[in-house]
């Protein structure tokens, strides 16, 4: 990871460049916006603990963005001791799963994967 982080009013109206092979530049406008660099694919051998059993999970790459949870909310959850997120259910009809990937594709650090065991 090379830049990560949430930006706050005091950097409203500024740019932030992340220095990953992007090289992206990012005009910051308001407190509720969120960069990270590019991480590496899910990885069920480091999946939380408190995911649901199941082909979907997320993995301790997570940063609490809150974007899967705002995404799919019927099956992402926050853990507020850990300060992560977790697969609190799973899916099963299509359009579940199709939240579910929709969730996936949007995480910044890649810490879903739909490869777990089923
Ligand atoms: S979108 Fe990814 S990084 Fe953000 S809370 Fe969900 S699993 Fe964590």
């Amino acid at each position: 990871m090379v830049g990560c982080g949430k930006a706050d009013e005091t950097k409203k109206g500024q740019s932030f460049k992340l220095l990953d092979a992007w090289a992206a530049e990012i005009p910051l406008t308001g407190g509720d916006i969120r960069f990270c660099s590019r991480f590496t694919m899910a990885n069920k051998a480091e999946k939380w603990e408190t995911n649901a059993a199941g082909k979907f999970y997320v993995d301790q790459q997570c940063i609490d963005c809150d974007l899967c949870r705002e995404t799919a909310p019927a099956f992402f959850s926050r853990s507020e001791e850990g300060g992560y997120s977790y697969l609190s259910k799973q899916p099963t009809t299509e359009e579940d799963i199709a939240a579910c990937m929709e969730a996936m594709e949007g995480c910044p650090v890649e810490a879903i994967g739909n490869d777990g065991d089923v």
